[in-house]
């Protein structure tokens, strides 16, 4: 069946993995606890990550450059920077800073020119095509800006896409978690041409969300959508990091956004030049009008 779909090419670079059928590496993390003594779990989780110095993500030093001799572009210029597990950060900066291109080369859907990146303890740059594919497959979920989902699948089989292409069965009971924190149970046989855009990108969160990747990156989530659907999103990944221990890495210009996260980290000229804990919009607006930003 899913011969017949035409699925979106930058989807298929993020999903489908040739001949591959791999079943999921283990993600080396504990089953998300609630409760009380859940929450004691993941924060001595956290606690053991952070002992061992285990990012779920993080880039050594890594530069991109475009074009070669006087038209060559450094969109990233020698970053080293760790995205923790069980965290939400945002990464921010002016138009061109080079947000887009890490957050690509951090999901390995473009790669390096120089320097390194890992998800978890995994070198990406070791790594051929195939086996990148089937990294991108089983450990990282991507949000895109312009949502990318199949027009002829409903909104559960979109969501479900990823695992079923990988020859996996869903949990039920986290695909239920996901559809009723994201909002649409009575939503679930719908097509994307009937939902609203708000709908179709937290279809596209949760399709993110659903195979338990151990990092999710999404780029400009909530570009396209007007307030309130940008808040219901928001709310929602920033649910998914603290009730489920999910690590978001989001790329926004938006303040707003950006106060949804526990960190951001501000690019200027392919660098890191700034970062702030615990953000407001407030301070994130000041930070980025110093910053020379949007
Ligand atoms: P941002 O997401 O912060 O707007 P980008 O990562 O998209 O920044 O771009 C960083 C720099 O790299 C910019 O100068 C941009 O023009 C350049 N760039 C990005 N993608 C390409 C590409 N495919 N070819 C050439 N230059 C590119």
């Amino acid at each position: 069946m899913m011969n017949s779909l035409s699925i979106p090419k930058v989807l298929q670079a993020t999903l489908i993995s040739g001949q591959y059928h791999e079943s999921s590496a283990p993600s080396g993390r504990l089953p998300i606890q609630s409760g009380f003594w859940g929450e004691a779990m993941n924060e001595a989780t956290d606690l053991m990550h952070v002992q061992q110095g285990v990012a779920a993500a993080r880039a050594v030093d890594a530069a991109k450059i475009y074009g070669h001799g006087d038209a060559a572009v450094r969109a990233l210029d020698g970053i080293t920077v760790e995205f923790g597990s069980a965290k939400y950060t945002a990464i921010m900066g002016p138009s061109g800073s080079g947000k887009s291109t890490l957050l690509h080369c951090m999901a390995g859907l473009d790669r390096l020119s120089a320097g390194k990146v890992f998800i978890g303890d995994v070198d990406l740059s070791t790594l051929d095509e195939k086996k990148l594919t089937i990294l991108r497959r089983d450990k990282v979920g991507f949000v895109f800006q312009a949502y990318n989902l199949v027009p002829t699948l409903t909104a559960s089989e979109n969501i479900t896409l990823p695992i079923d292409i990988a020859g996996r069965k869903p949990d039920r009971s986290w695909f239920d978690t996901v559809i009723d924190t994201v909002g649409l149970r009575d939503r679930l046989t719908h097509r994307p041409s009937e939902l609203s855009g708000g709908q179709q990108q937290r279809v596209a969160a949760a399709r993110a969300l659903v195979s338990r990747p151990e990092i999710v990156f999404a780029d400009e989530p909530t570009g396209n959508l007007d307030s309130k659907a940008s808040a219901e999103l928001l709310e929602f990944m920033r649910k998914a990091v603290g009730e489920f221990g999910q690590t978001i890495v989001m790329v926004t210009h938006d303040p707003i956004a950006a106060s949804y996260a526990d960190r951001v980290v501000f690019l200027a000229d392919g660098r890191v030049v700034d970062e702030m804990d615990a953000p407001t919009a407030d301070r994130v607006l000041d930070r980025m009008k110093s910053l020379g930003g949007e």
